[in-house]
């Protein structure tokens, strides 16, 4: 069985289906990508995901668990978002910190974690410093870290590197990709890139208007798009 399901999902906002009867599965230390356009489903897909929207029907399970009416923090989800809404008045390590604070871990593990992450992460000498003296993409990487540093079964990503110039953003999946096999993480990656979703995914599942238009693997979906709809969006690389 696969490690995440996604059976069944259907979603309306006010009388508007949004996502129609979608079913997806996703295997350990799987990187998927969810890629479409703009107000396809992406977003509400991973949030129902993550527990953050409730579905109408539809079944979520994680790690043979059903999960639908768990709620988000009992789910083993990290989630990084594209603002990386980092905690202005904490330097990066007590950003990084802040998670494992909460759950009482002991001091010195966290210490321990914490600096590992930032090694990862490669921000090495800016423990001390704010958010708002890092760049963008400094800050990408320190909400990465904080989301990592809890080792969440299944890492949600929703857009992170959209808000930030090219070759940071190219510097960045590179970081993803690698952090992402060195801690075998199954991570769900939503973007509109179509250039991202195929440098750095497993395997992508292509959305339009809240249906799959195609899933496979990078390479098989560009050479052969299953429809019309795929063939134009893959062929518009921005
Ligand atoms: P994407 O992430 O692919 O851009 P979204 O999942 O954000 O798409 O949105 C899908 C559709 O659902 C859009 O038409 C959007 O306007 C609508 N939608 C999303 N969230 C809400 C909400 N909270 N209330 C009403 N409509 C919403
Ligand atoms: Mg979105």
């Amino acid at each position: 069985m696969s490690y995440v399901t996604i059976e069944n999902i259907n979603k309306s906002f006010n009388d508007q289906q949004v996502l129609h009867n979608l079913n997806l599965a996703f295997e350990e230390g799987e990187f998927v990508t969810l890629l479409g356009p703009s107000g396809c489903g992406k977003s509400t897909l991973l949030r129902i995901l993550a527990g953050l929207t409730t579905p109408e029907a539809g079944i979520i399970k994680i790690d043979g668990k059903d999960v639908t009416n768990v709620k988000p923090k009992d789910r083993k989800v990290g989630m990084v978002f594209q603002s990386y809404a980092l905690f202005p008045n904490m330097t990066v390590e007590e950003n990084i910190a802040f998670g494992l604070k909460m759950q009482k871990m002991n001091k010195e593990v966290i210490a321990k974690k914490v600096s590992r992450m930032i090694e990862l992460v490669e921000l090495k000498g800016k423990e001390k410093a704010y958010p708002r003296e890092l760049s963008g993409g400094q800050q990408q990487r320190v909400a990465l870290a904080r989301s990592l540093v809890t080792e969440p079964k299944v890492l949600l990503l929703d857009e992170p590197l959209s808000a930030l110039d090219a070759q940071i953003r190219k510097n960045l999946q590179k970081l993803l990709r690698s952090l992402q096999q060195e801690l075998n993480m199954t991570t769900v990656l939503v973007t509109h890139d179509q250039e991202e979703a195929m440098a750095v995914s497993d395997r992508i599942y292509i959305l339009n208007a809240g249906h799959i238009a195609q899933e496979g693997k990078p390479h098989d979906i560009y050479t052969r798009p299953a429809n019309e709809f795929v063939a134009r969006f893959i062929g518009n690389y921005n």
